[in-house]
Protein backbone atom coordinates (compact mmCIF):
# COMPACT_ATOMS: atom_id res chain seq x y z
CA UNK A 1 0.00 0.00 0.00
CA UNK A 2 1.61 3.36 -0.60
CA UNK A 3 1.26 5.81 1.64
CA UNK A 4 -0.70 8.91 1.07
CA UNK A 5 1.35 12.31 0.79
CA UNK A 6 1.63 15.60 2.60
CA UNK A 7 0.47 18.75 0.93
CA UNK A 8 3.46 21.00 0.94
CA UNK A 9 4.44 24.10 -1.45
CA UNK A 10 1.31 23.28 -3.89
CA UNK A 11 2.49 19.39 -4.30
CA UNK A 12 1.89 15.99 -2.78
CA UNK A 13 4.96 14.82 -1.25
CA UNK A 14 5.54 11.58 0.31
CA UNK A 15 7.73 10.85 3.31
CA UNK A 16 10.27 7.92 3.80
CA UNK A 17 8.11 7.06 6.71
CA UNK A 18 4.45 6.04 7.50
CA UNK A 19 2.06 4.72 9.58
CA UNK A 20 -0.97 2.73 9.56
CA UNK A 21 -4.68 4.12 10.63
CA UNK A 22 -6.97 1.50 11.88
CA UNK A 23 -10.41 1.10 12.55
CA UNK A 24 -10.98 1.13 16.12
CA UNK A 25 -14.54 -0.72 15.47
CA UNK A 26 -12.67 -3.44 13.76
CA UNK A 27 -9.26 -2.89 14.32
CA UNK A 28 -8.48 -5.87 10.95
CA UNK A 29 -9.42 -2.78 8.83
CA UNK A 30 -6.44 -0.42 7.99
CA UNK A 31 -8.02 2.42 6.84
CA UNK A 32 -4.91 3.83 5.16
CA UNK A 33 -1.06 4.33 5.02
CA UNK A 34 -0.32 7.99 5.64
CA UNK A 35 3.00 9.85 5.31
CA UNK A 36 4.64 10.80 8.87
CA UNK A 37 6.81 13.68 7.87
CA UNK A 38 10.23 14.71 9.55
CA UNK A 39 11.38 18.38 10.61
CA UNK A 40 12.31 19.47 7.42
CA UNK A 41 9.15 18.76 5.69
CA UNK A 42 7.60 20.87 8.50
CA UNK A 43 10.49 23.36 8.01
CA UNK A 44 9.72 23.19 3.94
CA UNK A 45 6.19 23.46 4.67
CA UNK A 46 6.95 26.64 6.93
CA UNK A 47 8.97 28.31 4.02
CA UNK A 48 6.09 27.51 1.42
CA UNK A 49 3.82 29.33 3.77
CA UNK A 50 6.29 32.65 4.25
CA UNK A 51 7.03 32.69 0.42
CA UNK A 52 2.87 32.81 -0.32
CA UNK A 53 2.44 35.14 2.38
CA UNK A 54 3.00 38.63 0.91
CA UNK A 55 0.82 38.22 -2.24
CA UNK A 56 -2.22 36.00 0.13
CA UNK A 57 -2.45 38.71 2.37
CA UNK A 58 -2.86 41.21 0.05
CA UNK A 59 -5.41 38.95 -2.40
CA UNK A 60 -8.69 40.02 -3.25
CA UNK A 61 -12.23 39.86 -0.68
CA UNK A 62 -13.71 38.30 -3.75
CA UNK A 63 -11.08 35.65 -4.41
CA UNK A 64 -10.77 34.84 -0.79
CA UNK A 65 -14.58 34.04 -0.73
CA UNK A 66 -14.68 32.01 -3.66
CA UNK A 67 -12.13 29.49 -2.44
CA UNK A 68 -13.66 29.32 1.09
CA UNK A 69 -17.13 29.11 -0.42
CA UNK A 70 -15.85 26.45 -2.51
CA UNK A 71 -14.45 24.24 0.08
CA UNK A 72 -17.42 24.66 2.14
CA UNK A 73 -19.81 23.36 -1.05
CA UNK A 74 -17.68 20.42 -1.46
CA UNK A 75 -17.56 19.19 2.18
CA UNK A 76 -21.42 19.54 2.12
CA UNK A 77 -21.82 18.04 -1.11
CA UNK A 78 -19.85 14.98 -0.44
CA UNK A 79 -20.96 14.85 3.64
CA UNK A 80 -22.03 11.37 3.36
CA UNK A 81 -18.75 9.57 1.79
CA UNK A 82 -16.53 12.01 3.98
CA UNK A 83 -18.40 11.45 7.40
CA UNK A 84 -18.40 7.58 6.59
CA UNK A 85 -14.71 7.88 6.23
CA UNK A 86 -14.72 9.70 9.54
CA UNK A 87 -16.96 7.08 11.26
CA UNK A 88 -14.35 4.23 10.26
CA UNK A 89 -11.20 5.87 11.77
CA UNK A 90 -12.20 7.78 14.85
CA UNK A 91 -15.63 5.83 15.81
CA UNK A 92 -18.18 8.12 16.35
CA UNK A 93 -21.07 6.88 14.91
CA UNK A 94 -21.88 7.66 10.90
CA UNK A 95 -24.61 9.74 12.17
CA UNK A 96 -22.49 11.95 14.01
CA UNK A 97 -19.73 11.55 11.89
CA UNK A 98 -22.14 13.00 8.78
CA UNK A 99 -22.98 15.70 11.38
CA UNK A 100 -19.77 16.94 11.95
CA UNK A 101 -19.01 17.19 8.44
CA UNK A 102 -22.04 19.64 7.62
CA UNK A 103 -20.76 21.14 10.59
CA UNK A 104 -17.13 21.54 8.88
CA UNK A 105 -19.26 22.97 5.43
CA UNK A 106 -21.05 25.21 7.33
CA UNK A 107 -18.04 26.91 9.12
CA UNK A 108 -16.30 27.48 5.61
CA UNK A 109 -19.55 28.92 4.29
CA UNK A 110 -19.80 30.99 7.20
CA UNK A 111 -16.27 32.43 6.94
CA UNK A 112 -16.66 32.77 3.26
CA UNK A 113 -19.52 35.39 4.22
CA UNK A 114 -17.05 37.01 6.99
CA UNK A 115 -14.59 37.62 4.00
CA UNK A 116 -16.86 40.26 2.46
CA UNK A 117 -17.53 42.04 5.74
CA UNK A 118 -13.81 42.29 6.82
CA UNK A 119 -13.99 46.10 8.24
CA UNK A 120 -11.94 48.90 9.93
CA UNK A 121 -13.28 52.07 12.22
CA UNK A 122 -12.47 55.55 11.50
CA UNK A 123 -12.59 57.65 14.43
CA UNK A 124 -11.83 61.42 15.34
CA UNK A 125 -8.43 62.50 16.54
CA UNK A 126 -7.86 64.39 19.68
CA UNK A 127 -6.01 66.48 18.33
CA UNK A 128 -7.60 68.44 15.28
CA UNK A 129 -6.97 67.84 11.50
CA UNK A 130 -5.78 64.49 12.11
CA UNK A 131 -7.52 61.32 10.66
CA UNK A 132 -7.33 57.90 12.44
CA UNK A 133 -7.83 54.24 11.19
CA UNK A 134 -8.14 51.29 13.27
CA UNK A 135 -7.35 48.20 10.61
CA UNK A 136 -7.42 44.14 10.85
CA UNK A 137 -3.94 42.76 8.87
CA UNK A 138 -3.74 39.02 9.14
CA UNK A 139 -0.43 37.79 11.33
CA UNK A 140 1.76 35.38 9.04
CA UNK A 141 2.56 31.92 9.02
CA UNK A 142 -0.26 30.15 11.69
CA UNK A 143 0.19 26.76 12.77
CA UNK A 144 -2.71 24.92 13.36
CA UNK A 145 -2.32 21.85 15.89
CA UNK A 146 -5.70 19.74 16.17
CA UNK A 147 -6.94 16.66 18.20
CA UNK A 148 -8.18 13.21 17.25
CA UNK A 149 -12.17 13.80 18.35
CA UNK A 150 -13.40 16.28 16.00
CA UNK A 151 -11.43 15.40 12.86
CA UNK A 152 -12.77 17.70 10.75
CA UNK A 153 -14.52 20.40 12.39
CA UNK A 154 -11.94 21.09 14.52
CA UNK A 155 -9.30 21.58 11.40
CA UNK A 156 -12.53 23.79 9.71
CA UNK A 157 -12.66 25.87 12.21
CA UNK A 158 -9.22 27.15 12.11
CA UNK A 159 -8.06 26.45 8.70
CA UNK A 160 -11.44 28.82 7.68
CA UNK A 161 -11.20 31.94 9.78
CA UNK A 162 -7.09 31.55 8.86
CA UNK A 163 -6.95 31.65 5.33
CA UNK A 164 -10.22 34.20 5.58
CA UNK A 165 -8.18 36.74 7.25
CA UNK A 166 -5.59 36.41 4.77
CA UNK A 167 -2.57 33.92 6.95
CA UNK A 168 -0.73 31.06 5.12
CA UNK A 169 -1.54 27.51 7.29
CA UNK A 170 0.41 24.73 8.28
CA UNK A 171 -2.14 22.32 9.24
CA UNK A 172 -0.94 19.43 11.69
CA UNK A 173 -3.31 16.72 12.27
CA UNK A 174 -3.41 14.50 15.35
CA UNK A 175 -1.87 11.16 14.54
CA UNK A 176 -4.87 8.96 15.22
CA UNK A 177 -6.99 10.41 12.12
CA UNK A 178 -5.22 11.53 8.69
CA UNK A 179 -7.34 10.23 6.81
CA UNK A 180 -10.44 12.57 7.19
CA UNK A 181 -7.25 15.69 7.51
CA UNK A 182 -5.85 14.28 4.32
CA UNK A 183 -9.21 14.20 2.56
CA UNK A 184 -10.11 17.98 3.81
CA UNK A 185 -6.72 18.91 2.35
CA UNK A 186 -7.38 17.55 -0.93
CA UNK A 187 -10.42 19.58 -0.88
CA UNK A 188 -8.60 22.66 -0.16
CA UNK A 189 -5.82 21.41 -2.61
CA UNK A 190 -8.53 21.46 -5.43
CA UNK A 191 -10.20 24.84 -4.34
CA UNK A 192 -7.62 27.20 -6.36
CA UNK A 193 -5.83 28.36 -3.41
CA UNK A 194 -2.17 29.68 -4.85
CA UNK A 195 0.71 27.78 -3.82
CA UNK A 196 2.13 27.41 -0.68
CA UNK A 197 -0.73 28.92 1.24
CA UNK A 198 -2.38 25.90 2.59
CA UNK A 199 0.12 23.02 4.07
CA UNK A 200 -0.45 19.59 5.31
CA UNK A 201 2.07 18.19 7.47
CA UNK A 202 1.12 15.06 8.65
CA UNK A 203 3.26 13.06 11.93
CA UNK A 204 4.28 13.25 15.64
CA UNK A 205 3.58 16.44 17.70
CA UNK A 206 7.10 15.82 19.20
CA UNK A 207 8.38 16.28 15.68
CA UNK A 208 6.10 18.10 13.49
CA UNK A 209 4.58 19.85 16.13
CA UNK A 210 7.86 20.80 17.63
CA UNK A 211 8.85 22.39 14.91
CA UNK A 212 5.71 24.35 14.55
CA UNK A 213 6.12 25.70 18.33
CA UNK A 214 10.22 26.80 17.84
CA UNK A 215 10.43 28.26 14.23
CA UNK A 216 10.72 31.95 13.84
CA UNK A 217 8.57 32.36 11.09
CA UNK A 218 5.52 30.98 12.89
CA UNK A 219 3.42 33.91 13.60
CA UNK A 220 1.04 32.41 15.37
CA UNK A 221 0.00 29.00 16.71
CA UNK A 222 -3.65 27.65 17.45
CA UNK A 223 -3.68 24.48 19.61
CA UNK A 224 -6.78 22.05 20.48
CA UNK A 225 -5.85 19.14 22.75
CA UNK A 226 -4.93 18.29 26.14
CA UNK A 227 -3.94 20.18 29.27
CA UNK A 228 -0.63 18.58 29.36
CA UNK A 229 0.38 19.06 25.94
CA UNK A 230 -1.35 22.78 26.34
CA UNK A 231 1.02 23.92 28.71
CA UNK A 232 3.88 23.23 26.69
CA UNK A 233 2.53 24.87 23.68
CA UNK A 234 1.98 27.89 25.97
CA UNK A 235 5.69 28.09 27.53
CA UNK A 236 7.48 27.03 23.90
CA UNK A 237 5.27 29.91 22.07
CA UNK A 238 5.98 32.37 24.72
CA UNK A 239 9.73 31.81 24.54
CA UNK A 240 9.30 32.76 20.84
CA UNK A 241 7.13 35.61 21.14
CA UNK A 242 4.58 33.86 18.72
CA UNK A 243 0.81 34.97 19.12
CA UNK A 244 -1.11 31.37 20.77
CA UNK A 245 -4.73 30.24 21.74
CA UNK A 246 -5.63 26.76 23.34
CA UNK A 247 -8.44 25.01 23.80
CA UNK A 248 -8.05 22.03 26.09
CA UNK A 249 -10.08 19.53 28.32
CA UNK A 250 -13.08 20.39 30.50
CA UNK A 251 -14.69 18.13 33.20
CA UNK A 252 -18.08 19.62 32.77
CA UNK A 253 -20.85 19.89 35.59
CA UNK A 254 -24.51 19.42 34.42
CA UNK A 255 -26.46 20.38 37.48
CA UNK A 256 -30.49 18.39 38.03
CA UNK A 257 -32.06 20.63 40.26
CA UNK A 258 -35.56 19.18 42.29
CA UNK A 259 -37.29 21.10 39.62
CA UNK A 260 -35.89 19.51 36.76
CA UNK A 261 -38.24 17.89 34.02
CA UNK A 262 -37.44 14.66 34.57
CA UNK A 263 -37.41 13.04 31.26
CA UNK A 264 -35.48 16.73 29.53
CA UNK A 265 -33.00 15.65 32.70
CA UNK A 266 -32.59 11.82 32.02
CA UNK A 267 -31.80 13.11 27.38
CA UNK A 268 -29.43 15.49 28.46
CA UNK A 269 -27.14 13.62 30.82
CA UNK A 270 -27.27 10.37 28.38
CA UNK A 271 -26.97 12.53 25.28
CA UNK A 272 -23.87 14.83 27.11
CA UNK A 273 -22.11 11.81 29.00
CA UNK A 274 -21.94 9.07 26.91
CA UNK A 275 -22.57 10.04 22.87
CA UNK A 276 -19.92 10.25 20.54
CA UNK A 277 -18.34 7.87 23.42
CA UNK A 278 -17.84 10.38 25.82
CA UNK A 279 -14.92 11.91 23.64
CA UNK A 280 -16.04 15.16 23.82
CA UNK A 281 -14.33 18.27 25.54
CA UNK A 282 -18.07 19.63 26.63
CA UNK A 283 -18.54 15.78 27.72
CA UNK A 284 -21.17 15.80 30.83
CA UNK A 285 -18.71 14.15 33.22
CA UNK A 286 -20.28 15.41 36.75
CA UNK A 287 -23.97 15.30 36.99
CA UNK A 288 -24.59 16.95 40.19
CA UNK A 289 -27.83 16.07 41.65
CA UNK A 290 -29.90 17.61 44.36
CA UNK A 291 -31.75 15.60 46.80
CA UNK A 292 -35.08 15.58 46.18
CA UNK A 293 -34.80 13.91 42.47
CA UNK A 294 -31.58 11.86 43.20
CA UNK A 295 -32.77 8.86 43.28
CA UNK A 296 -35.53 9.08 40.68
CA UNK A 297 -32.66 10.36 38.13
CA UNK A 298 -30.52 7.52 38.77
CA UNK A 299 -32.99 4.99 37.90
CA UNK A 300 -34.02 6.94 35.09
CA UNK A 301 -30.92 7.06 33.51
CA UNK A 302 -30.19 3.89 34.03
CA UNK A 303 -32.66 2.72 32.40
CA UNK A 304 -32.17 4.98 29.41
CA UNK A 305 -28.25 3.62 29.50
CA UNK A 306 -29.85 0.22 28.90
CA UNK A 307 -31.62 1.07 25.60
CA UNK A 308 -28.14 2.76 24.47
CA UNK A 309 -26.94 0.39 21.73
CA UNK A 310 -22.89 -0.10 21.81
CA UNK A 311 -21.49 -1.65 18.62
CA UNK A 312 -19.63 -0.98 15.53
CA UNK A 313 -19.71 2.85 14.32
CA UNK A 314 -20.56 2.35 10.73
CA UNK A 315 -23.62 0.09 11.64
CA UNK A 316 -27.09 1.68 11.81
CA UNK A 317 -28.45 1.59 15.02
CA UNK A 318 -25.20 2.26 16.84
CA UNK A 319 -25.83 4.94 19.21
CA UNK A 320 -22.14 4.96 20.95
CA UNK A 321 -19.01 3.69 19.11
CA UNK A 322 -16.08 2.42 20.36
CA UNK A 323 -12.93 4.19 22.21
CA UNK A 324 -10.76 5.95 19.35
CA UNK A 325 -7.87 3.15 20.30
CA UNK A 326 -6.29 1.36 22.70
CA UNK A 327 -4.60 3.76 24.87
CA UNK A 328 -8.03 5.34 25.17
CA UNK A 329 -9.92 2.35 26.03
CA UNK A 330 -7.41 1.31 28.94
CA UNK A 331 -7.35 4.83 30.20
CA UNK A 332 -10.99 4.34 30.26
CA UNK A 333 -11.24 1.01 32.62
CA UNK A 334 -8.20 2.66 35.05
CA UNK A 335 -10.83 4.95 36.02
CA UNK A 336 -13.39 2.54 36.32
CA UNK A 337 -11.23 0.89 38.70
CA UNK A 338 -9.34 4.30 40.27
CA UNK A 339 -13.45 4.99 41.07
CA UNK A 340 -14.37 1.63 42.47
CA UNK A 341 -10.96 2.00 44.93
CA UNK A 342 -12.33 5.64 46.13
CA UNK A 343 -15.67 4.11 47.38
CA UNK A 344 -17.57 5.62 44.90
CA UNK A 345 -20.62 2.94 43.37
CA UNK A 346 -20.71 1.34 40.15
CA UNK A 347 -24.23 1.46 39.05
CA UNK A 348 -23.69 0.64 35.22
CA UNK A 349 -21.32 -0.57 32.62
CA UNK A 350 -18.06 -0.21 33.82
CA UNK A 351 -16.84 -3.06 31.64
CA UNK A 352 -15.62 -3.98 28.19
CA UNK A 353 -18.28 -5.45 25.63
CA UNK A 354 -17.52 -8.19 23.12
CA UNK A 355 -18.98 -7.16 19.61
CA UNK A 356 -18.91 -8.76 15.94
CA UNK A 357 -15.60 -7.37 15.36
CA UNK A 358 -12.81 -6.65 17.41
CA UNK A 359 -13.02 -2.91 18.32
CA UNK A 360 -12.36 -1.46 21.81
CA UNK A 361 -15.88 -1.14 23.07
CA UNK A 362 -16.86 0.17 26.76
CA UNK A 363 -19.90 -0.22 28.09
CA UNK A 364 -21.46 2.94 29.38
CA UNK A 365 -20.45 3.66 32.63
CA UNK A 366 -22.40 5.56 36.00
CA UNK A 367 -20.85 5.81 39.38
CA UNK A 368 -22.92 7.46 42.06
CA UNK A 369 -22.12 8.81 45.56
CA UNK A 370 -19.00 10.19 43.99
CA UNK A 371 -17.65 13.20 46.16
CA UNK A 372 -16.66 16.61 44.28
CA UNK A 373 -12.77 16.01 45.38
CA UNK A 374 -12.74 11.82 43.88
CA UNK A 375 -10.16 12.05 40.92
CA UNK A 376 -13.10 10.21 38.68
CA UNK A 377 -14.59 13.92 39.50
CA UNK A 378 -11.51 15.88 38.85
CA UNK A 379 -10.14 14.71 36.22
CA UNK A 380 -11.04 14.08 32.39
CA UNK A 381 -11.23 10.66 31.83
CA UNK A 382 -12.03 11.14 27.81
CA UNK A 383 -14.71 7.99 27.70
CA UNK A 384 -18.09 7.38 28.68
CA UNK A 385 -18.16 7.32 32.23
CA UNK A 386 -20.21 9.45 34.16
CA UNK A 387 -20.15 10.42 38.37
CA UNK A 388 -23.26 11.39 40.09
CA UNK A 389 -22.44 13.89 43.06
CA UNK A 390 -25.55 14.26 45.25
CA UNK A 391 -25.99 17.85 46.92
CA UNK A 392 -28.69 19.61 49.02
CA UNK A 393 -29.89 22.32 47.11
CA UNK A 394 -29.10 24.40 44.19
CA UNK A 395 -26.21 26.90 45.77
CA UNK A 396 -24.76 23.52 47.24
CA UNK A 397 -25.00 22.23 43.44
CA UNK A 398 -23.39 25.47 41.55
CA UNK A 399 -20.63 25.61 44.51
CA UNK A 400 -20.02 22.21 43.44
CA UNK A 401 -20.32 22.69 39.73
CA UNK A 402 -17.83 25.61 39.90
CA UNK A 403 -15.52 23.71 42.02
CA UNK A 404 -13.41 22.39 39.40
CA UNK A 405 -10.04 23.15 37.74
CA UNK A 406 -11.90 23.27 33.92
CA UNK A 407 -14.61 25.30 32.42
CA UNK A 408 -15.45 24.77 29.53
CA UNK A 409 -19.43 24.35 29.21
CA UNK A 410 -21.89 24.10 32.86
CA UNK A 411 -25.18 23.04 32.17
CA UNK A 412 -28.81 23.18 34.09
CA UNK A 413 -31.74 21.11 33.81
CA UNK A 414 -34.55 22.96 35.72
CA UNK A 415 -38.10 24.31 35.27
CA UNK A 416 -37.38 27.81 37.26
CA UNK A 417 -36.56 31.07 35.72
CA UNK A 418 -34.94 31.85 38.74
CA UNK A 419 -32.37 29.09 38.87
CA UNK A 420 -31.72 29.38 35.13
CA UNK A 421 -30.99 33.17 35.25
CA UNK A 422 -28.80 32.67 38.42
CA UNK A 423 -27.25 29.67 36.82
CA UNK A 424 -25.99 31.26 33.58
CA UNK A 425 -24.56 34.39 35.61
CA UNK A 426 -22.62 32.27 37.96
CA UNK A 427 -21.55 29.29 36.59
CA UNK A 428 -17.68 29.91 36.05
CA UNK A 429 -17.61 28.43 32.26
CA UNK A 430 -17.05 30.00 28.82
CA UNK A 431 -20.60 28.29 27.82
CA UNK A 432 -23.81 27.88 29.79
CA UNK A 433 -26.59 25.32 28.63
CA UNK A 434 -30.14 25.23 30.23
CA UNK A 435 -31.91 22.33 29.56
CA UNK A 436 -29.64 21.33 26.91
CA UNK A 437 -26.94 19.03 26.96
CA UNK A 438 -23.34 20.12 27.59
CA UNK A 439 -22.49 19.14 24.34
CA UNK A 440 -23.55 20.15 20.91
CA UNK A 441 -23.14 23.94 19.95
CA UNK A 442 -24.06 26.33 16.78
CA UNK A 443 -20.98 26.80 14.58
CA UNK A 444 -21.53 30.60 14.24
CA UNK A 445 -21.10 31.61 17.84
CA UNK A 446 -18.15 31.95 19.97
CA UNK A 447 -16.68 28.61 21.14
CA UNK A 448 -14.12 28.57 24.34
CA UNK A 449 -13.83 28.04 28.20
CA UNK A 450 -12.29 29.75 31.39
CA UNK A 451 -9.49 28.35 33.80
CA UNK A 452 -7.46 25.33 32.87
CA UNK A 453 -10.23 24.72 29.82
CA UNK A 454 -8.92 27.70 27.21
CA UNK A 455 -6.12 30.42 26.91
CA UNK A 456 -6.39 33.51 24.42
CA UNK A 457 -9.21 34.33 22.54
CA UNK A 458 -12.45 32.86 21.25
CA UNK A 459 -12.71 30.54 18.47
CA UNK A 460 -15.68 30.29 16.30
CA UNK A 461 -18.32 32.99 14.69
CA UNK A 462 -16.95 36.40 14.72
CA UNK A 463 -14.79 36.67 17.57
CA UNK A 464 -12.36 34.61 15.59
CA UNK A 465 -11.01 37.30 14.20
CA UNK A 466 -9.63 38.42 17.52
CA UNK A 467 -7.14 35.26 16.73
CA UNK A 468 -6.09 35.63 13.91
CA UNK A 469 -5.71 39.68 12.76
CA UNK A 470 -3.54 42.22 14.84
CA UNK A 471 -4.68 45.32 15.07
CA UNK A 472 -2.89 48.32 12.84
CA UNK A 473 -3.90 52.21 14.20
CA UNK A 474 -2.89 54.49 11.59
CA UNK A 475 -2.46 58.26 11.98
CA UNK A 476 -3.06 60.93 9.19
CA UNK A 477 -2.66 64.63 8.69
CA UNK A 478 -3.61 65.24 5.20
P1 LIG B 1 -3.10 15.82 22.60
O1 LIG B 1 -2.76 16.99 23.45
O2 LIG B 1 -2.47 14.54 22.90
O3 LIG B 1 -2.77 16.14 21.08
C1 LIG B 1 -3.32 17.27 20.41
C2 LIG B 1 -2.41 17.62 19.24
O4 LIG B 1 -1.17 18.10 19.77
C3 LIG B 1 -2.07 16.45 18.33
O5 LIG B 1 -2.05 16.90 16.98
C4 LIG B 1 -0.69 16.05 18.81
O6 LIG B 1 0.06 15.39 17.82
C5 LIG B 1 -0.09 17.41 19.14
N1 LIG B 1 1.04 17.36 20.07
C6 LIG B 1 1.29 16.44 21.03
N2 LIG B 1 2.44 16.73 21.67
C7 LIG B 1 2.93 17.85 21.10
C8 LIG B 1 4.08 18.66 21.34
N3 LIG B 1 4.96 18.35 22.29
N4 LIG B 1 4.27 19.75 20.58
C9 LIG B 1 3.37 20.10 19.63
N5 LIG B 1 2.27 19.37 19.35
C10 LIG B 1 2.03 18.28 20.08
O7 LIG B 1 -4.71 15.71 22.64
P2 LIG B 1 -5.63 14.58 21.97
O8 LIG B 1 -5.49 13.33 22.77
O9 LIG B 1 -5.40 14.52 20.49
O10 LIG B 1 -7.09 15.20 22.17
C11 LIG B 1 -7.87 15.03 23.30
C12 LIG B 1 -7.86 16.28 24.15
O11 LIG B 1 -8.34 17.38 23.37
C13 LIG B 1 -8.79 16.22 25.34
O12 LIG B 1 -8.15 16.73 26.48
C14 LIG B 1 -9.96 17.12 24.95
O13 LIG B 1 -10.67 17.67 26.03
C15 LIG B 1 -9.27 18.15 24.15
N6 LIG B 1 -10.21 18.86 23.29
C16 LIG B 1 -10.53 20.15 23.59
C17 LIG B 1 -11.44 20.85 22.81
C18 LIG B 1 -11.77 22.28 23.10
O14 LIG B 1 -12.13 22.99 22.18
N7 LIG B 1 -11.65 22.73 24.33
C19 LIG B 1 -12.02 20.24 21.70
C20 LIG B 1 -11.68 18.91 21.43
C21 LIG B 1 -10.76 18.24 22.22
Amino acid sequence: MEAAANYIAGEWQASSQAAEDINPSNTGDVVGLFSRADAKAAERAIAAAKQAFPSWSRSGIQQRHDVLKKIGDEILGRKDELGRLLAREEGKTIGEAVGETVRAGQIFLFFAGEVLRIAGEKVASVRPGIDIEITREPLGVVGLITPWNFPIAIPAWKIAPALAYGNCVVFKPADLVPATAHALSQIIAGAGLPAGVFNLVMGRGSVVGETLLTHPDVAAISFTGSVATGIQIAAKCAAGMKKFQLEMGGKNPLVVVDDADLSVAVECAANGAFFSTGQRCTASSRLIVTDGIHDRFVQALTERMKKLVVDDALKPGTHIGPAVDESQFQQDLAYVDIGKKEGARLVAGGERLTRGTPGYYVAPTLFTEVRNDMRIAREEIFGPVAAVIRVRNYDEALAVANDTAFGLCAGICTTSLKHASHFKRNADAGMVMVNLPTAGVDYHVPFGGRKGSSYGPREQGRYAAEFYTTVKTSYTLP
